[in-house]
């Protein structure tokens, strides 16, 4: 399985890079390649109102690059601004499941963001963990009950720090037969 990790908008390389090797040592026969043209995040997906960008308008524009790049599986776009979906205050990710195109926004999951002085190492394994998800969400699998899981739910950061940047086993035999389905 091919996966693309788009940037939209200008996304720091060594973010892009952490997702890229995390995400192939999380799923099974996996191929990771950043791509290096930078969709620009869609003016339409912003709403002046929220002061915040549609979740589901980016998402759209990813689906629409991911069905004009058929060599990748699926792609997983990276945003740096706070996304929304009409029911929540925002969501860290949203994807399509199962599909092939998943967003994750890098806006909240910055320390400084919440006022904390921890270092970048939290932040990529935020990243990572959100990824993993979204992906997870592409693949079919639904939110796990087992709160340490990567794909129990994230309703704030402290879900997303509490979880590992793991598939639970249940999740992963989940995943590796949706991976080895798509050859
Ligand atoms: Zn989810
Ligand atoms: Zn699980």
């Amino acid at each position: 399985m091919k996966i693309g990790i788009l940037p939209v908008g200008e996304i720091a390389p060594d973010v892009l890079l952490g997702v890229q090797q995390g995400l192939v040592k999380t799923f099974p026969d996996i191929a990771c390649t950043i791509i290096k043209r930078v969709m620009p995040v869609p003016k339409l997906a912003f709403d002046k109102k929220r002061n915040q960008y549609s979740s589901s308008v980016i998402l759209n524009e990813i689906r629409s690059y991911a069905s004009k790049h058929e060599k990748f599986h699926g792609v997983l776009g990276v945003v740096d601004v706070d996304i929304f979906v009409p029911e929540l205050n925002y969501v860290f990710g949203e994807a399509y499941t199962p599909g092939k195109a998943a967003l994750i926004s890098l806006w909240r999951l910055k320390p400084k963001f919440y006022g904390e002085s921890a270092g970048a190492d939290v932040f990529l394994l935020r990243a990572l963990k959100e990824s993993i998800h979204e992906l997870g969400h592409t693949l079919g699998l639904p939110h796990c009950p087992r709160s340490l899981c990567v794909m129990h739910f994230s309703n704030s950061i402290f879900d997303t720090d509490k979880k590992q940047s793991l598939l639970c086993d249940q999740c992963y035999l989940q995943a590796a037969l949706a991976i080895s389905n798509i050859g």
